[in-house]
């Protein structure tokens, strides 16, 4: 009995595996040509005021639709793109297309809203990383005053000379600089003085452990003391609940980010979800 299930699970296991597999075959087969074939694309995660309820920003998130395997995650196919290069047309195309939206959004009545864009490690690490930047806004003809890049810890820190260098580049541009993902990596935070940052977005693990975890709570009202004594603001991203948001508030967060008022959108629905937004929704 226990040597059949054993085997079961093997079997399992096995078919599990092979599946993966072929899926990341079918991706790196695919990847190549996904841009021609118009399969990539971006959708707009809005990013709340906690103090006026006013949706201030959105964060541009890429999705791609393969034709066997439907709609693949960011986070599956960037570390792929990643390992093979495809990442830099990618990581360029993203930004231009979100500088792109971004015009069109401040045309169509948000002449105020800020864009976030996800950056590539590989891609900021390009030697040419802030020329390719400063290209993409000469052609684009976007104002980068709104332009904020969300970075990693773990992209800035193993070479952070070069990386300050960088982030001082980018800032002289007009773009504002946010850490992602923020208290997931490393432990050293002297990083946070050094560094021309304006932004840290705290971690949706922390986030979400905000109603069960004492300790989720004191790391949260920590990061944000910290964050504000150094000049910073706060995003809290992953707010899935009036709970999480109320508590976020109190603490003096700046900004909330999460399924609980928002899904990421198509740019299509973006201009109707601004003007259908009711200020007064959970106050
Ligand atoms: P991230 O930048 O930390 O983005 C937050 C992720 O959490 C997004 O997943 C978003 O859809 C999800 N999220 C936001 N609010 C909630 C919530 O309330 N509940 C839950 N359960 N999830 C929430 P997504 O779009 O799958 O992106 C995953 C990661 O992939 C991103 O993490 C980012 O690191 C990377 N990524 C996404 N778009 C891009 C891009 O355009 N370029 C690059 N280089 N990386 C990207
Ligand atoms: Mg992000
Ligand atoms: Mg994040
Ligand atoms: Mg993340």
């Amino acid at each position: 009995e226990a040597k059949y299930s054993g085997r079961n699970q093997y079997e399992l296991y096995h078919t599990e595996m092979h599946r993966n597999e072929s899926k990341k075959m079918i991706m790196e087969n695919n990847l190549r040509r996904a841009l021609e074939r118009n399969e990539i694309y971006l959708v707009y995660h809005p990013v709340m005021d906690a103090n006026t309820n006013e949706i201030v920003s959105v964060e541009a998130l890429v999705r791609w639709k393969q034709k066997q395997l439907g709609v693949i995650s960011p986070s599956e196919f960037i570390p792929l793109a990643e390992e093979s290069g495809l990442i830099i047309p990618i990581s360029e195309w993203i930004i231009q297309k979100a500088c792109e939206d971004l015009k069109m959004i401040h045309l169509q009545g948000k002449p105020k809203l800020r864009m976030s864009i996800n950056i590539s490690a590989i891609h900021f690490n390009q030697e040419n990383f802030v020329k390719s930047i400063d290209d993409i806004i000469q052609k684009t003809n976007v104002n980068p005053n709104y332009i904020n890049f969300e970075l990693t810890e773990s992209m800035i820190m193993p070479k952070a000379n070069e990386s300050v260098d960088k982030l001082v580049k980018l800032k002289q541009l007009g773009i504002k600089l946010s850490i992602d993902d923020f208290g997931t990596g490393y432990s050293s935070l002297s990083y946070l003085n050094r560094f021309p940052l304006d932004i840290l977005k705290i971690d949706k693990s922390f986030v979400s452990g905000l109603l069960n975890y004492k300790e989720d709570c004191s790391i949260v009202e920590a990061i944000i003391t910290m964050a504000h004594r150094l000049h910073l603001k706060v995003i809290a991203e992953g707010v899935e609940n009036k709970k999480q948001y109320e508590f976020l508030k109190k603490e003096n967060c700046d900004y909330i980010q999460g399924f609980y008022f928002s899904k990421p959108l198509p740019f299509h629905k973006l201009i109707t979800f601004f003007e259908s937004w009711d200020q007064e929704f959970i106050k």
